[in-house]
């Protein structure tokens, strides 16, 4: 499992989350608009969570439907396969 960030990171990019990931799996690219979480090396701790002043992360079995699509983006972004 992984934490999967949404469509709320849109163009606010605030890099809150990076500073209290204690594995640095949260990337940004200048051409991205928003972060996005590396699914293979995320621990699933949480932390990210409650630093968001947005909420737009969340684990992934709770991402809200209609930001579905994220999930799948937070893989491809790193040439990883999604999940079904
Ligand atoms: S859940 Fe933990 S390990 Fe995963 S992105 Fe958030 S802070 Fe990093
Ligand atoms: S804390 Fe939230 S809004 Fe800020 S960069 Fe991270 S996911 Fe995006």
């Amino acid at each position: 499992m992984t934490h999967i960030i949404a469509e709320p990171c849109i163009d606010v990019k605030d890099k809150a989350c990076v500073d209290v990931c204690p594995v640095d799996c949260i990337y940004d690219k200048d051409e991205w608009k928003q972060l996005y979480i590396q699914p293979e090396e995320c621990i699933d701790c949480g932390l990210c969570i409650d630093a968001c002043p947005v909420e737009a992360i969340f684990p992934e079995e709770e991402v809200p439907e209609k930001w579905a699509a994220f999930t799948a983006e937070n893989y491809t972004i790193f040439d990883l396969e999604p999940p079904e």
